[in-house]
């Protein structure tokens, strides 16, 4: 579905990526793990069509990526992307319902059509009756389960979330993650999933690792675990 071919970017100085290979397969979820500082968040960005890389190839469907307009590129993320950040992702102003089927009415669905598939996310996700509510209104997993809804409303190729329940509890984290995981296999979309908790990245089919801008480790299911190299002074 997805796929970077010898992606590399720098920050002035910084290497951030330096030649990574990574394919998504129809409905496969896959995490991406590694250090602070490793590459992940520009890996997935890149992936994203949100950041260009400097070398390298992006390709959706058969079809680059990487050398479209901003224009083009903004399109693709909202109608074949969805996307979940850690913080701040809900706008304050609107309901949680408007907040949901905000993708569709960028994308120009006027508001009596996007309202109902909205809507439809709420029971599943355990959100029933909240759908008026503003953000302030909400739990922090109350907000999550909001923003995962926004990121499936448009039935997306492909969501990317990046560390989406770094800023939740061990049991609301755990909980949106299975959700996550299992509300994008249910409709066939493919999962970006940057995370630094193992015990979540062994909900998706993939890992690979990040280590100073390349990928070290890209095991499957059942795969032997690979040796990690020591740190220096770990004890
Ligand atoms: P974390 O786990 O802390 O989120 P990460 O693996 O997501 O880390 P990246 O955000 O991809 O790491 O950053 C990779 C490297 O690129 C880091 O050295 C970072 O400082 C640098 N970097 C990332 N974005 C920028 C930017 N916009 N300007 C300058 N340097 C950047
Ligand atoms: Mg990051």
């Amino acid at each position: 579905v997805l796929s970077g071919t010898g992606l590399e970017k720098r920050f002035g100085g910084t290497v951030a990526l330096a030649g990574v290979d990574l394919s998504i397969r129809r409905g496969e979820t896959i995490a991406i793990m590694g250090p602070s500082g490793s590459g992940k968040s520009t890996l997935l960005h890149c992936l994203a069509g949100i950041m260009r890389p400097d070398r390298g190839e992006v390709t959706l469907l058969g079809q680059r990526v990487d050398t479209q307009s901003e224009a083009q590129r903004s399109r693709l993320r909202r109608s074949r992307f969805g996307f979940l950040f850690q913080f701040g992702q809900l706008l304050p102003e609107l309901t949680a319902e408007e907040n949901v089927a905000l993708p569709l009415l960028l994308d120009g669905t006027p508001k009596p059509k996007a309202l109902p598939p909205a809507r439809s996310w709420f029971g599943p996700l355990g959100l029933a009756g909240l759908e008026r509510r503003r953000p302030g209104e909400l739990s922090g997993g109350e907000a999550q389960r909001v923003a995962l809804a926004r990121a499936l409303v448009t039935g997306p190729a492909v969501v990317f979330a990046d560390e989406p329940t770094g800023a939740l509890d061990q049991a609301n984290g755990a909980e949106t993650m299975r959700i996550l995981v299992e509300a994008t296999k249910g409709q066939d979309s493919c999962l970006v999933l940057v995370t630094h908790d193992a015990s979540v990245a062994a909900h998706c089919d993939r890992k690979v690792e990040v280590r100073d801008g390349r990928l070290v480790v890209d095991a499957g299911p059942g795969a032997a675990k690979p040796e990690l190299p020591q740190r220096a002074g770990a004890w």
